[in-house]
């Protein structure tokens, strides 16, 4: 690791909510999806406060030689033989070696009116097991409370080391360029237009371009494989790269907050802001369910006792319900499973932006996938060049010159083979039609580089190609000057890939292009998609994606994964959005849902295993945790549950949850293998507009 890389932020959750998540951006729409009255809001926020507040313990040795003292403590007390006083304060030992804090706590809360305060609910409770005479109720509630949050704390403690990893990726210092040399400053100051100067071993701090020098960035350990690309004059540079041979200058164009490296690490640590719907649906039951099993407590303690006159017994039982009352732990069962799959996700370079995307994804049965930079590389070349009334090098030029300030695959490729990078020619008004083409204002005469839909919008008449490959046809002031035949190919490992998400339970595969009918077509027969449409427009996309969306099975939801070029706008409108080899496109990264920041496309599939394990595993968290508290409920009212019995099983319920949050967050990986089911072409597939759309 370069010298100059300062330790990882601090990556402690911050103990109260920060409602600084506006800074994530969510897309309109879905902001219209989570939008929230003010109350609910407010309901919200006291829930995730105390959620964090219960999280908010580090795991600390001492405390945990501490705990297990004093359970071996318990065991021991238990077992002599002694009574009456010497009994209670030999009990006292462990109680408050294991719940000093927590009765600090108590009072805290009990002095700020927090009477539903999990410390004040766990102190009364073991404060009535003592009245009752369950000495050893009483000290085990601490005891295994104690045990079950350093259970906790260790799984987070886990996750902030996987954190801290990921924080290694963002430089905090930058060598800057000035008239009298170079100096060296912290790197969230730096401005846009500002020149820094990078060694061999460096980390890119924010995105910009090379101005100077050549060298290979090494962008491995932000994707999560393996991924390296020259970069020379005009390249771009991204954070979180690793510059790997010689000095490089780079101009800064974006601080580095909007760094592509700073979403994703804000993406990744604020993933638990966006909870999934299961986490609502408890925090709302919760909400009721706690103060009603406080209350149906106090009335066991008192009710039948008057009637009985057996205060001690009831008083026990009813401090089994107390405990139980505290349900917070089921919707950390959920959260911790969520977090640590989101932490897991983004060491290996997928971005899940919150819970409710996991949630959603794993739901996925129908999957959408736009076709360039998604199932094809995106790296289109040159195939053939059909001039007419100009020479081929003219055609290619003029292309070149339209489309040099295009991202679009097909434009970079359009300017490689035309040699206008190295012209001074003067391109004004440029305007790109996403789906269709790019039009500029050259040499005095306007030029038109795109597919036929923009020949037609514009009345030009253009040739047939005779050649398979996708056609982009050039015109000038409306004369049509012959097309070019570009060519893209699939991805390594693309039909291995959609094979393995089908296994993983996906059943409707969908390829959605902007490209011609041909090649979309060969592209959907080698992978055996369900459907397939051409030649639409980003907005006839998202209709698609819409009518697909209302028509899929309930319970069920859609993914789309597209490049983020050009397809920002359906990226949005699916329920989940995927980007693809999105490093580099810092929008893709933010519009996204799942950001897959490396070009593997085999990392598709795994964000999908990844999202059905931690969905698996938090339902079978919810199920175990809740089922141990109605358990003990119901046996603790009728007496057949003790207090010590109670609290024991609770600890075991939570070490169950830490220890199935641990499985995904060290999740080995062995990728299921495909079974190669070759089925015939699906073009009887592909729908006419007026039945898809
Ligand atoms: P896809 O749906 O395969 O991802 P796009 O929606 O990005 O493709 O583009 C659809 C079609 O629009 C391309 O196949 C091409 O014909 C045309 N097109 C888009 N942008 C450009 C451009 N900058 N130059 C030329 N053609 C373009
Ligand atoms: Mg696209």
């Amino acid at each position: 690791m370069p010298k100059h890389l300062a330790q990882p932020e601090k990556t402690k959750r911050k103990p109260v909510i920060d409602f600084s998540a506006k800074e994530i951006r969510i897309p309109e729409k879905k902001q219209k999806k989570k939008a929230k009255s003010h109350a609910s809001k407010t309901e919200d926020a006291f829930q995730t406060a105390m959620l964090n507040k219960t999280l908010d313990r580090k795991f600390s040795l001492s405390e945990l030689v501490l705990a297990l003292l004093a359970l071996v403590l318990l065991v021991v007390v238990y077992f002599l033989p002694t009574s009456g006083l010497v009994r209670l304060l030999s009990f006292l030992v462990p109680f408050l070696l294991a719940g000093y804090s927590y009765l600090f706590e108590a009072f805290q809360e009990a002095f700020m009116g927090i009477v539903l305060g999990r410390e004040l609910i766990v102190s009364v409770a073991s404060l009535m097991a003592f009245c009752a005479g369950s000495y050893g109720g009483g000290a085990a509630v601490m005891i295994f409370l104690k045990l079950s949050d350093m259970a906790l704390a260790y799984v987070e403690m886990m996750q902030a080391e996987k954190v801290a990893a990921l924080y290694s990726l963002r430089s905090d210092k930058a060598n800057l360029v000035k008239d009298n040399g170079v100096s060296v400053v912290k790197a969230d100051g730096l401005k846009r237009d500002q020149v820094i100067e990078l060694y061999a071993g460096d980390v890119v701090p924010t995105d910009g371009t090379v101005i100077d020098g050549t060298s290979v960035l090494d962008a491995s350990a932000l994707v999560g494989g393996s991924l390296s690309f020259p970069v020379a004059a005009g390249s771009r540079a991204i954070s979180g790269c690793v510059n790997a041979t010689a000095p490089i200058r780079v101009r800064v164009e974006a601080e580095q907050k909007d760094s592509v490296c700073s979403t994703v690490l804000r993406a990744a640590e604020n993933s638990w802001m966006h909870k999934s719907s299961q986490e609502r649906l408890i925090q709302k039951v919760i909400s009721y369910a706690t103060p009603a099993l406080v209350i149906a407590a106090f009335l066991l303690a008192i009710v039948p006792s008057i009637s009985t006159g057996d205060w001690r017994t009831w008083l026990a039982r009813a401090a089994v319900i107390l405990t139980v009352s505290q349900l917070y732990s089921v919707v950390q069962s959920v959260k911790l499973v969520y977090d640590c799959a989101a932490v897991y996700g983004s060491a290996r370079g997928i971005v899940f932006k919150g819970h409710d995307v996991l949630e959603a994804l794993s739901r996925a049965e129908t999957l959408v996938f736009d076709k360039t930079g998604t199932v094809t590389e995106g790296k289109y070349r040159v195939k053939d060049v059909f001039p007419k009334g100009v020479s081929e090098s003219q055609l290619l030029f003029l292309a070149g010159a339209a489309e040099l300030s295009s991202i679009h695959p097909i434009a970079r490729a359009i300017v490689a083979a035309s040699g206008a990078y190295a012209s001074d020619v003067k391109v004004l008004d440029v305007e790109e039609t996403p789906g269709r083409g790019i039009c500029a204002f050259i040499d005095g005469r306007n030029v038109y580089v795109g597919n036929a839909a923009m020949m037609e919008e514009h009345g030009v008449e253009y040739d047939m190609p005779s050649v398979p490959g996708s056609a982009i046809h050039v015109a000038i002031d409306g004369r049509y000057i012959g097309h070019i035949i570009v060519d893209d190919a699939l991805r390594d490992g693309a039909f291995d890939a959609i094979e393995e998400l089908r296994m993983s339970g996906a059943k409707t595969s969908v390829l959605l292009t902007g490209d011609v009918h041909s090649s979309a077509r060969k592209i959907a027969s080698v992978l055996n998609f369900d459907l397939v449409k051409a030649e639409l427009s980003p907005e006839e996309k998202c209709k698609a994606v819409e009518y697909l969306m209302s028509n899929r099975n309930v319970n069920t939801t859609l993914a789309f994964v597209g490049d983020g070029i050009c397809d920002t706008e359906v990226l949005k409108c699916a329920t989940v959005g995927i980007a693809m080899g999105c490093f580099d496109k810092p929008e893709a990264v933010e519009v996204s849902d799942v950001a897959i920041l490396g070009e593997d496309i085999h990392q598709l599939p795994k964000a999908y295993q990844i999202a059905e394990r931690s969905a698996g595993a938090a339902f079978l968290n919810t199920v175990v945790c809740g089922a141990v508290k109605l358990l003990i409920a119901i046996f603790g009212a009728a007496g057949v549950f003790g207090l010590l019995f109670a609290a024991l099983l609770q600890c075991a319920a939570v070490l169950f949850e830490a220890i199935n949050a641990l499985r995904i967050l060290n999740y080995e990986e062995t990728r299921q293998k495909p079974r190669i089911k070759w089925r015939k072409g699906r073009q009887k597939n592909e729908r006419s507009d007026e039945s898809f759309i």
